[in-house]
């Protein structure tokens, strides 16, 4: 039997890094396995709907490199890909198990359902299930639920790809909704349908769907079906090892966010391939091929998948640095132009600015951070700095430097790169104490790129102005 998986989104928003785990783990599970990959979409909770949720869930899905066999716009066979054009297939099955007993309608409203449970919880009930009272209710003229009949005294036991045995009782679940009363069913009992009718043999998914899967299995067995195998990944945490909430706006949560700042796709399809899943070996860079052909189930974590930026930032920086100049600065261009920061500079001064910061950057975007911080911040100097140019000797090096640089016609990093030697000899300073303080009074930090070229990107103009500034 072919491996066959689902990635099954309800398009209630745009693409969330949890959500493109779930797709990307049930993608390279399947071709690992030379397995079809679906995407299913289930927009059965129509409240919850929104406008674009589809096409943005596919737009980024194919953004990451994660590629379907099967969806909404590849049909392969399955179809219909989306749970509203299969309503009259559900309400087959649905109508199927009410005349065998398994199910049954319900007309109770939901002020009386709240009575009900109001009435359960005085009495000091635990299990706020509903009572039945509609199980043997005559036929009546009134909208209704369908309701799946919970069996009595069952144990719902599978054996979880990541969990491993995982049982649950029928007594701790109430008579469920299956089928709404305006005909839509509700996830449990379309995800059922749907999985075996389009032949999913393994489904993958979060941990917060492990308690549907017991009302899952009781649907697979009164329709004489075999389930498919479960796994259950383990939740996505923040550093306080909190699961991460839509709310927590210290993480970028959508795959939108991260391709808006120019995040580099196959970085991102790396760092989330080790939420949660780790490599055999030490290598955690590794190309989508090399994902493919070592991933393993068995290898998923059984423990939260944390979150860590640091690991977002050094595995986005390790793709950048493998970029040509040329695809990094296709890669920034978008951002300099939308902050105005071309405006005036020609060609080469964007490969140098490019060239400069290339190793220190995680994304796009990031040229405009590291530009403003050299280039656009106020010019002055901290304590630390300030005492160091205070030294004995300093304020020689830096005339002595701002003489040469006077003398510069065409102010390249070239040119600029054997000044600084010629300042020591001059003025007799050598090491930190020469290259510190000529750093210090042009660019006023104590740490950057290359100074030669940190130098010819602020023009002469600048650095002799900031050099006049603190020279004595
Ligand atoms: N539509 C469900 C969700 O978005 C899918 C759950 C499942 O994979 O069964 O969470």
């Amino acid at each position: 039997m072919s491996v066959r998986v689902r990635y099954a989104p309800s398009p209630t928003g745009h693409l969330h890094i949890g959500n493109a785990r779930t797709a990307l783990f049930n993608y390279l599970f399947a071709r690992k396995h030379g397995g079809s990959f679906v995407v299913r979409i289930e927009d059965t909770d129509t409240e919850r709907n929104v406008e674009g949720g589809v096409e943005s869930q596919l737009k980024y899905l194919k953004w990451l490199g994660v590629d379907w066999d099967e969806s909404i716009n590849k049909d392969g066979g399955y179809g219909p890909y989306r749970q509203l054009e299969r309503l009259d297939i559900y309400q087959q099955y649905a109508d199927m198990l009410v005349e065998q007993g398994l199910a049954y309608k319900c007309y109770c409203t939901p002020e009386e359902l709240e009575a009900e449970r109001e009435e359960m919880k005085a009495r000091g009930e635990d299990k706020l299930h509903y009572s039945r009272k509609c199980l043997h209710a005559p036929e009546q003229d009134k909208p209704y639920v369908l309701r799946f009949k919970v069996p009595e005294n069952e144990e719902y036991t599978f054996h979880d790809i990541v969990k491993g045995e995982v049982t649950f009782r029928s007594e701790d679940i109430g008579d469920w909704v299956m089928m709404k009363n305006n005909g839509i069913p509700t996830y449990n009992f379309a995800c059922v349908i749907d999985d075996h009718l389009m032949a999913i043999t393994h489904v993958l998914r979060g941990e917060d769907h492990i308690t549907n899967t017991p009302k899952q299995l009781m649907v697979y067995k009164a329709l004489g079906w075999n389930a498919p195998t479960f796994g259950h990944m383990t939740l996505i945490v923040n550093d306080q090892n909190k699961k991460l909430s839509k709310r927590d706006f210290s993480i970028l949560q959508y795959i939108e966010q991260y391709q808006e700042l120019g995040y580099l796709p196959d970085a991102l399809f790396n760092f989330i391939s080790l939420l949660g899943w780790s490599p055999e070996g030490e290598e955690e860079i590794l190309s989508h091929d090399e994902f493919i052909e070592k991933f393993d189930e068995a290898r998923l974590s059984k423990s939260p998948a944390k979150f860590d930026k640091e690991k977002l930032t050094y595995i986005n920086n390790r793709y950048i640095k493998e970029l040509s100049i040329e695809e990094t600065v296709e890669l920034c261009m978008p951002h300099l132009i939308a902050e105005g920061i071309l405006d005036g500079k020609d060609e080469d001064w964007v490969f140098s600015l490019v060239s400069v910061f290339k190793d220190r950057m995680s994304y796009g975007k990031q040229i405009v951070e590291l530009y403003d911080e050299f280039f656009e911040q106020e010019f002055t100097l901290d304590q630390e700095m300030t005492a160091f140019l205070a030294q004995e000797g300093v304020n020689e090096t830096l005339l002595a430097f701002k003489e040469l640089l006077i003398d510069v016609d065409e102010f390249t990093a070239a040119n600029i790169k054997p000044l600084i030697k010629q300042t020591g000899k001059i003025s007799g300073a050598k090491g930190k104490l020469l290259y510190m303080p000529l750093r210090i009074a042009t660019t006023a930090s104590m740490h950057g790129p290359d100074l030669p070229q940190v130098l010819a990107l602020l023009g002469k103009e600048t650095v002799i102005e900031r050099l006049e500034s603190v020279i004595q």
